[in-house]
């Protein structure tokens, strides 16, 4: 047992600096490499990808999980490891039988599809006709749909698809999360669009882009990001990549009149960042040293982004250094109207550059409809309705053409069927862990007054970011808050902050 696990862990060990490296291509293609050095960097990737697939799916890693025990119902093995080793396996294991059940003719099909649909994607939406990319679409549920019975699951193909981003949920559970949540946010969303709105004009003024990265990066230097551990680089769209235990890169994009869209971006990277800088001692250097699933992840940087960089104590530490950065921009503008501005909440149509409340409404009429696509419930033809009927029930807006409709995200035409949940459990898990910080560091807003984020940094660790993957989003979330994902903390986070901004009634 014991030489057998040590066998696999040699395997995994490959695995882990293989997928390293592959981010340092990838990093460097982002943000550094000319433009003409396309078509061959496409060629590197892809020879990696396919080393990491060998290696994954070899005789030899099949021999040894299968030597350990590892099998359905039993992916941990039977060796009597550590947690963590238990952990090694059950992930190798996951890993593994996912990667053997897809066919290479599947896999590659998928990838010439998704070529094909980037290209027709990106046409329909400058033409806002989506008929354009419907037979493309088509194509990728289907795709999407064979790739779930390989895979294969219990109630629906959508479970199989959701697991390789959030491990183990399954889309009924989602459901049961979504469905109260989308009426407590479309009920609050409504109240709120009935309210006074707030005045925002200071916000889009002009912003230096120097000056914002300067803000920027005392604001990720008090969060504690570590700039000997990291960089921070600029790249067409933010994002946060692992290169290895001690080198945990992220990027952003400043525009001189999105000054909130850049700063935020560096908060929401930074708290993914920090995550993986968490990993403890006894995991680094292996599979299981990265975030636990994309839901945990996004509660990291949505708790920083939003719970703390939206909040007033934030503001309260930050906005002398701001406007004395920017006090042109900000002449007569005092720190409540500011908070304000950073609060705004409107139905909009766009997912990304959506407020904290309408959010995860664009989330879950995304996951609605992608659950019908497979099921066949909808057909693809119909979408563009679909897509306004619900529009209209949640938000209660319509768009008006397909482009700022359902044509706005570039996911489906990647191939991407069950990723949008992630972006709204993390809201959902930020807002429970934060409400059980509380007992360990004691008011959340106290800390935050102080500019010193040691406090908090250092209970995610304790709690959330040493584990890495070793226990499952579901347990993690007990073990850290004693219940299972309970949406109430974030409608009441809500319910509380925006009454006041607002001055809703029964606040
Ligand atoms: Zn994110």
């Amino acid at each position: 047992m014991k030489e057998n696990l040590s066998n696999l862990k040699k395997s995994a060990r490959e695995l882990y600096l293989l997928n390293r490296t592959q981010a340092v291509v990838s990093w460097d293609q982002e943000t550094q490499m000319p433009d003409a050095a396309n078509e061959e960097r496409a060629e590197q990737l892809a020879l990696l990808e396919g080393i990491m697939h060998q290696k994954l799916t070899s005789p030899e890693v099949g021999r040894l999980l299968s030597a350990l025990g590892a099998e359905e119902g039993r992916p941990e093995g039977k060796g009597d490891f550590a947690v963590e080793d238990k952990a090694f396996v059950r992930e190798m294991y996951r890993n593994y039988s996912r990667a053997s059940k897809l066919p290479e003719s599947l896999v590659t099909e998928m990838a010439r599809q998704t070529g094909l649909a980037h290209t027709s994607w990106v046409n329909a939406r400058k033409n806002a006709d989506f008929s354009l990319f419907e037979g493309n679409l088509e194509k990728i549920i289907e795709l999407n749909r064979e790739k779930a019975d390989k895979i294969g699951y219990k109630e629906h193909p959508y479970d199989a698809l959701l697991d390789e981003y959030e491990p183990y949920m399954t889309a009924s559970q989602v459901e049961g999360v979504f469905g109260p949540l989308g009426e407590k946010l479309s009920d609050l969303t409504a109240r709120i669009a009935a309210s006074k709105q707030v005045d925002t004009s200071f916000i889009e003024k002009k912003y230096p882009v120097e000056l914002q990265d300067k803000f920027g990066r005392s604001v990720i230097d008090k969060m504690g990001f570590p700039m000997d551990r990291g960089r921070l680089d600029i790249s067409a769209h933010p994002f946060t990549t692992n290169l290895g235990t001690n080198d945990v890169r992220i990027t952003t994009r400043y525009d001189e009149e999105l000054v909130l869209s850049g700063l935020f971006s560096n908060i929401h990277e930074s708290g993914h960042a920090l995550y993986e800088l968490g990993i403890g001692e006894n995991i680094q250097g292996n599979i299981l040293a990265e975030g636990v699933s994309l839901g945990i992840h996004e509660s990291q940087s949505r708790f920083w982004e939003n719970v703390i960089g939206r909040s007033k104590p934030f503001w309260e530490v930050f906005y002398p250094e701001f406007q004395k950065l920017f006090g042109e921009q900000t002449k007569g503008v005092g720190l409540d109207d500011f908070h304000k501005a950073v609060n705004k909440v409107a139905p909009s149509f766009i997912r990304v550059e959506a407020d904290e409340v309408t959010y995860s409404l664009h989330v879950i009429l995304r996951f609605e409809i992608e659950k019908a696509m497979l099921s066949g419930d909808i057909k693809v033809s119909s979408l563009p309705d679909e897509w306004n009927r619900r529009m209209k029930d949640l938000l209660g807006i319509v768009p008006a053409d397909d482009a700022e409709g359902v044509l706005q995200d570039v996911h489906w035409a990647a191939g991407l069927i069950g990723y949008f949940p992630t972006y709204a459990l993390g809201n959902l898990y930020a807002a429970q862990f934060s409400n059980s910080m509380k007992s360990g560091i004691g008011d959340l807003d106290d800390v935050i007054r102080t500019g010193k984020f040691g406090k908090i940094l250092g209970w995610l660790r304790e709690n959330i970011h040493q584990y890495g993957m070793v226990y499952p989003a579901d347990e993690l979330c007990r073990r850290v808050t004693g219940e299972n994902l309970n949406p109430d903390y974030f409608t009441d986070y809500l319910e509380k902050k925006y009454g006041e901004i607002y001055g809703l009634r029964g606040n």
